[in-house]
């Protein structure tokens, strides 16, 4: 989707920011830890490219979900080690292995599959998946997980084993059977560890199972490595559940302009569904994005900053545009800031996905391409 250059509406990324939070969790951390900054779906909505770009000297290699978006960062000179955290095709072995990026084994089937297609003069770095209660993907026994060892071992001239992983459901909660569950996962993981025989292997894989939740507030579970998504953004995997440990710096803002100011006389209605009547003499503003920029209907609920006021939002969300009522006149050109700061108020992605009942991770993923990213 082309940018909309020519609107007044932008998400402003912040790359300091990015940098901060990264130096600042891996600070709180063993001083030998592996920083993986994970930069799937676009960076969380933050622009990959730009974040690796900003993040590429500090961190030990970047983890994204999908082979596309691992090929785009090489083509756009990205010379970190790369992981792809998700499934990739086995008969694109080749073509990983040419661009040094690493896979994620899902099975000792799939293992079989990916040698089968790989060229004999390739040479390719892995990751073993471990499911110690995600049950999304991975290896569910030490006996698979030796196998696939073992056939690595056999055939390492051309496969290469790198780490072994796994990954928490419930580090984000203070429910306790939320918390129990991070201690079980993270007691499997170690039998892993325990049990695991890497000695017909040229090295010793690195173990990691910390997300962000588990790196701010289960520092004392970090193994060789922690793999951070949305913290380095600035937000807490929590929502609003659990205190962030130290401050993290939001990256992301939104804002817009008003494009059109008028004044109501009463009795009039506003948007699709005519849901919202305007009181007599309310000052109505139209802002220049909608559905089609990743702003959800449901986010109508809410309010928008103008000079430092709240402003709710009134009548349906459109695809490209939305209004909200202003407590005064305002003219046209005005700044109006939908994620951020604006005088003493701020609205924060962790507030607006409370409020709707999701999470923080889903609204920054949802901003389309047609919103320019503006950094800084
Ligand atoms: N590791 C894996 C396997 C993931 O799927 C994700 C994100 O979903 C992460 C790490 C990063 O998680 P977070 O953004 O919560 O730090």
């Amino acid at each position: 989707m082309q940018a909309a250059n020519h609107r007044p509406s932008r998400l402003n990324i912040d790359l300091s920011a990015v940098q901060f939070n990264y130096r600042q969790i891996m600070k709180d951390l063993p001083a030998q830890t592996k920083g993986v900054a994970v930069i799937k779906a676009n960076a969380y909505g933050h622009g990959a490219l730009a974040v690796a770009q900003a993040l590429e000297e500090e961190v030990d290699a970047f983890a994204v979900a999908v082979s596309d978006e691992a090929l785009e960062l090489r083509e756009s000179g990205i010379q970190s080690e790369l992981i792809i955290l998700g499934y990739t095709d086995p008969g694109d072995a080749s073509l990983h292995a040419d661009h040094n990026i690493g896979l994620t084994i899902l099975s000792l089937s799939w293992l079989q599959d990916t040698y089968n297609e790989l060229q004999t003069d390739k040479r390719l770095k892995l990751h073993l998946k471990i499911d110690t209660g995600m049950s999304r993907l991975g290896v569910r026994s030490v006996k698979e997980a030796q196998k696939i060892i073992d056939f690595i071992a056999e055939y390492s001239d051309q496969l290469i084993l790198e780490s072994v992983f796994t990954h928490h459901a419930t580090a984000d909660s203070k429910v306790s059977n939320h918390q129990k569950q991070v201690i079980i996962q993270s007691s499997l993981f170690q039998n892993y560890q325990e049990n695991l025989d890497f000695s017909q292997l040229e090295k010793n894989p690195y173990f990691h199972q910390s997300n962000s939740a588990l790196s701010l507030w289960y520092p004392e579970l970090t193994l060789d490595a922690v793999r951070l998504g949305i913290a380095i953004y600035g937000i807490n995997p929590s929502n609003s559940a659990l205190d962030l440990p130290y401050e993290l710096k939001p990256a992301l803002s939104l804002e817009s302009e008003l494009i059109f100011v008028k004044q109501m006389m009463g009795q009039e209605r506003i948007s699709y569904g005519a849901a919202y009547e305007a009181k007599k003499d309310e000052w109505i503003a139209t802002l220049p994005f909608g559905y089609a920029d990743g702003w959800q209907r449901r986010y109508g609920q809410g309010y928008a900053l103008v000079d430092g006021k709240r402003c709710p939002f009134v009548g349906r969300v459109c695809m490209d545009q939305c209004m909200i009522s202003l407590p005064e006149y305002y003219p046209e050109g005005t700044k109006v800031t939908l994620v951020g700061e604006s005088g003493q108020e701020r609205i924060s992605l962790e507030s607006i996905a409370d409020e709707v009942d999701t999470i923080a991770y889903e609204i920054a993923c949802l901003f389309t391409d047609r919103l320019p990213r503006k950094y800084s």
